[in-house]
């Protein structure tokens, strides 16, 4: 394969930098998941679009991507809202679990390879922390949880930019989240306390439960291995939150946890941070509901470069629906169109398109420059259509290069004119008959829920099954 021509701004450095994964070829990633104690907000949202653009680019370039990304489902967050609600914790967070993956069905988000809980992870986790108590970067409190000891890893802050020096010594927080000014020793393993109620394992570092940060490094090298090439999150995780991976993870192995920290940006909505108070907090049903399409809030919040802050306000909202209806109008007619060939005129155009669309998004995904390409030549094709300048065989060409794009975008899928089964698809549809045939309907409802996350529904009726894509 050629080399990648791909750069990311490295939040480890801060600077761009040509992306080279470990293996040629592949690329390991891993994205910070929800913490299912409610449902995701458009905030959230915001994190996992700019993370589907990135693994879509990655795809188009050619790369094969493994993408692991966590459920927090046992945290602080999680276990306080449950206990509150007098719910236990398993049955709590699966109707998070469940709203989450009918969110990124409707945002077209390519899943993930895994979806790890922390709670199916706990003896990856407690593995960890014994390493660490072994190794002398841990150790137990007078609670009984186990900390890790920031002064014992020199590297710490290397990603926020913070010095330890700065820093009270053997200064303790036992919470998940705190602020960059409280950086101080964190905590590992919590040891149980009657705020935990049902919630703990009885393990080998003592009777509690994980604490967030070490489920996402437990998680992380499990599925994709002690080093791997990107780790993605909102802003807001960097501290404490990546900073304590790092840490922790390459206090453990001795080797360089992640090359490449990508970090998005927050949502604003109407100019103001998000906020249940403010009256301004939106989940993607709150928008659907109103009768908006989910594809136009998925264009709206990824049609700003990453790394800027989005201000999403319903005026957007409705200019990205009005954008979507063009492009989408613009694929019908180059496949109605039956003039006469335009020839060097659009052959120019293409490539144009083409090249400054390709290099906005090798440019760290600088998708604001790539989608004004796009806009110009939608613009100067419609020109041609116009006056009746295409041809069929080039109103056919035109259309796949704008399915290539959408390979990136995943925008104008629903246009597509022919029912075509993907071989993927076509595959699941046997094997799930193989299963019916042979009476395993858990195999055969569980490829089903596969089929329907690629957007193709399966019917079984008296006629035999029956297959048909989604329309998005
Ligand atoms: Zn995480």
């Amino acid at each position: 394969m050629q080399s990648s021509s791909i750069q990311f701004y490295n939040t480890l450095t801060r600077e761009k930098e040509r992306f080279v994964p470990i293996e040629s070829g592949r690329v390991k990633m891993y994205t910070c998941g929800p913490t299912v104690y409610d449902y995701v907000h458009i905030g959230n949202l915001r994190s996992f679009l700019f993370e589907d653009v990135l693994k879509r680019w990655l795809e188009y370039r050619g790369f094969q991507v493994v993408h692991v990304m966590n459920l927090t489902d046992v945290d602080d967050r999680t276990i306080k809202a449950s206990r509150t609600q007098g719910i236990q914790l398993k049955k709590y967070t699966e109707q998070f679990i469940k709203a989450f993956f009918e969110d990124i069905e409707a945002l077209n988000l390519e899943r993930a390879t895994d979806y790890p809980k922390a709670t199916d992870n706990i003896p990856e986790m407690v593995a960890l922390v014994k390493k660490l108590l072994e190794k002398g970067y841990a150790y137990r409190g007078e609670d009984g949880s186990v900390y890790f000891n920031i002064s014992k890893f020199k590297d710490y802050g290397k990603l926020a930019k913070i010095q330890v020096g700065d820093l009270k010594p053997g200064a303790r927080v036992n919470v998940d989240d705190y602020a960059k000014e409280e950086a101080s020793d964190f905590v590992l393993w919590k040891a149980w306390d009657k705020d935990d109620g049902d919630v703990y394992w009885e393990t080998e570092v003592g009777k509690g439960r994980p604490g967030w940060h070490i489920e996402c490094s437990a998680m992380s090298m499990k599925y994709l291995g002690e080093t791997f090439d990107i780790h993605c999150g909102g802003v807001d995780n960097l501290f404490p939150h990546h900073e304590n991976e790092i840490a922790q993870s390459e206090s453990a192995t001795g080797k360089k946890f992640v090359n490449y920290w990508l970090h998005n940006e927050w949502l604003l909505v109407e100019g103001k941070k998000m906020a249940k108070r403010l009256h301004n907090y939106y989940t993607l049903k709150d928008l659907t509901s109103k009768g908006y399409d989910p594809i136009a809030i998925r264009y709206l919040m990824m049609s700003v470069h990453y790394r800027q802050q989005i201000n999403f306000t319903f005026e957007g909202l409705e200019a990205a629906q009005k954008t979507l209806d063009r492009l989408r109008n613009f694929v019908h007619r180059l496949l109605e169109a039956s003039g006469k060939p335009a020839g060097d005129k659009l052959k120019q155009l293409v490539e144009g398109v083409q090249k400054g669309f390709e290099s906005a998004m090798d440019d760290d995904l600088n998708i604001s420059v790539a989608l004004a390409h796009l806009f110009d030549f939608v613009r100067d094709a419609n020109n041609l259509l116009d006056t009746g300048e295409v041809s069929k065989e080039e109103g056919r060409e035109v259309y796949g290069l704008m399915l290539r794009f959408d390979e990136a975008l995943s925008v104008i899928g629903q246009v597509k004119k022919t029912e075509e089964l993907s071989k993927e698809a076509m595959e699941l549809v046997r094997k799930r008959e193989e299963a019916r045939k042979a009476k395993d309907w858990k195999a055969a409802d569980e490829i089903r829920d596969q089929l329907r996350a690629m957007g193709v529904i399966v019917e079984d009726t008296a006629q035999g099954v029956k297959w048909r894509i989604e329309k998005r």
